[in-house]
């Protein structure tokens, strides 16, 4: 029999996850071994590209275009997607070892992190990742209610999704009309009430996690303009110190925007984006719901490894508000029968082999890319060096023989054995009927696409 890895023979991978990684991963694989290899993609969602589609923000299409390169990618011969189909659920990791020589995970980083304050199960807080995805149409957050009655709306962490939140919640409708978000979205957002949004960070503005780009886009829509206190884009001696040594062209970017709208006249816009700096919410108050968050200020202290961290000053505010999203970052989701690190929220991982424990020893033939890979960092273009190396890794195993033998000689799909059990499998093709119906619904009313986000409804679709 030839070797693994020829069209005769070809290795067959399963990659579990559409998004960005998952895909940077078939790239490479095909990149490097043409039809020599079979990719298998596996996706719970009927419809593909992950955060692409449920988590970048509704007014950035040039960002979602990136689409068109994954789609050459699933249209190859030797590619099947799997949508609908769950892990752990509709396909166990033993099902996956009878088809299959190798597995990658690109299953991202599904849920938030929380602050860990009294307060913050009343209702009007939320999870920014919750109403990103609920904003975006995903199917798993289509019937969450966000009460946008609240004239004042706190924002809690400065990262590129706090931006997101923060624009989002400011533009006007006609400028949101003119995105993918969805209809249902689009409606409680033209009936918004909310007029001020404070952004709170809690080390200071040199420190801020926000690209320039997102940070400029602020200042530049059409009824909200950004405010900016003094004393919130003054840079204290020890970030001074840091910025001398550090080469951050983003955070002297950063700075120089924040100074500008620091500098800038009020403009007497309807909506305001509102920053503070040295700031952590430490209550979230409220009879039944969110009235008021309690707000310590901080100072800046170095750390040992010379990092600066936020330390407390025991100065506190009380600020009213009715609603606060926490923006602090994702978290990854332990899988059914796969190794979970609890502290980082990934997949302990050397170089994206997927280890028994952190640290401990390869499990073999599972793999990683991606936010599950090195946690949720990086933009969409961070991905692919990063699911290049774990493919690298993954041809080391199979030129070694360390990957796994699947039973089955043949094809090698877990098609039929779905079939079987009755799960309805929406593939590629299905996909794009999906695709054209979307932009031809949105093309009616003047809409780059009005997007299905409900499940049974995609199914109807495909079957009707
Ligand atoms: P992020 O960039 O890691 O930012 C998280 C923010 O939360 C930081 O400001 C962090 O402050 C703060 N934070 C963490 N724990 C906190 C706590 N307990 N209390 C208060 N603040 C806290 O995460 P993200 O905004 O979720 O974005 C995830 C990744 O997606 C990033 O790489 C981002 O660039 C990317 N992304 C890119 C775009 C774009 O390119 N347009 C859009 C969205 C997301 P500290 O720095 O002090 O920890």
């Amino acid at each position: 029999m030839s070797a693994v890895g020829t069209p005769e023979n070809p290795l067959r991978v399963a990659v579990i996850g559409s998004g960005p990684s998952g895909f940077y991963a078939a790239e490479h694989l095909f990149k490097t071994l043409g039809a020599g290899v079979r990719v298998d993609m596996i996706e719970r969602l009927p419809t593909p590209y992950g955060l692409v589609r449920g988590g970048v923000a509704p007014d950035h299409p040039k960002i979602k275009s990136v689409t068109k390169v994954y789609e050459k990618t699933a249209l190859r011969p030797e590619f099947g997607f799997y949508g609908n189909v769950e892990f752990g659920k509709d396909v166990t990791l033993e099902d996956l070892k009878r088809h299959y020589h190798a597995v990658i995970f690109a299953v991202g980083a599904q849920t938030d992190k929380s602050l860990g304050i009294p307060g913050e199960a009343l209702a009007g807080s939320h999870a920014a990742t919750e109403f990103v995805a609920w904003y975006n149409g995903h199917p798993d957050y289509r019937d969450r209610t966000f009460d946008l009655s609240a004239k004042r709306a706190i924002v809690v962490g400065v990262g590129n999704v706090a931006m997101d939140v923060a624009r989002i919640l400011a533009r006007t409708c006609g400028e949101l009309t003119s995105s993918d978000i969805a209809d249902y979205a689009l409606d409680a957002l033209d009936a918004s009430e909310v007029q001020e949004i404070i952004v709170l960070g809690r080390r200071g503005p040199a420190q801020a996690a926000f690209t320039p780009a997102e940070l400029k886009e602020l200042g530049e829509m059409a009824d909200a303009e950004v405010i900016v206190a003094p004393e919130d884009a003054a840079v204290d001696a020890l970030s001074s110190e840091w910025l001398a040594t550090a080469n951050d062209r983003d955070a002297e970017k950063n700075l120089a925007l924040l100074k500008a709208y620091s500098d800038q006249p009020r403009q007497g816009k309807t909506r305001r984006i509102i920053f503070k700096f040295l700031a952590s919410p430490l209550e979230i108050k409220g009879d039944g719901r969110v009235e008021s968050v309690v707000i310590g200020r901080n100072v800046l202290v170095k750390r040992e490894d010379g990092s600066l961290a936020a330390k407390a000053s025991g100065v506190t505010e009380e600020i009213p508000a009715g609603l606060i999203f926490r923006s602090v970052g994702y978290r990854g989701v332990a899988l059914p029968g796969v190794p979970f690190d609890e502290r980082g929220g990934t997949i302990p991982n050397r170089e994206g082999r997927v280890l028994d424990a952190a640290g401990g020893q390869p499990v073999g033939a599972l793999y990683a890319v991606g936010w599950i890979k090195r946690g949720p960092s990086g933009i969409i273009g961070t991905n692919k060096p990063d699911s290049v190396e774990t493919v690298e890794r993954l041809l080391e195993d199979m030129r070694a023989g360390a990957l796994w033998t699947p039973e089955t000689a043949s094809a090698g799909t877990i098609k039929e054995e779905l079939k079987n059990r009755g799960t309805i499998v929406v593939d590629f093709q299905d996909w794009l009927k999906l695709d054209a119906r979307e932009t031809e619904n949105g093309a009616k009313i003047g809409r780059p696409r009005v997007k299905f986000s409900s499940v049974p409804e995609m199914l109807a679709v495909l079957k009707g």
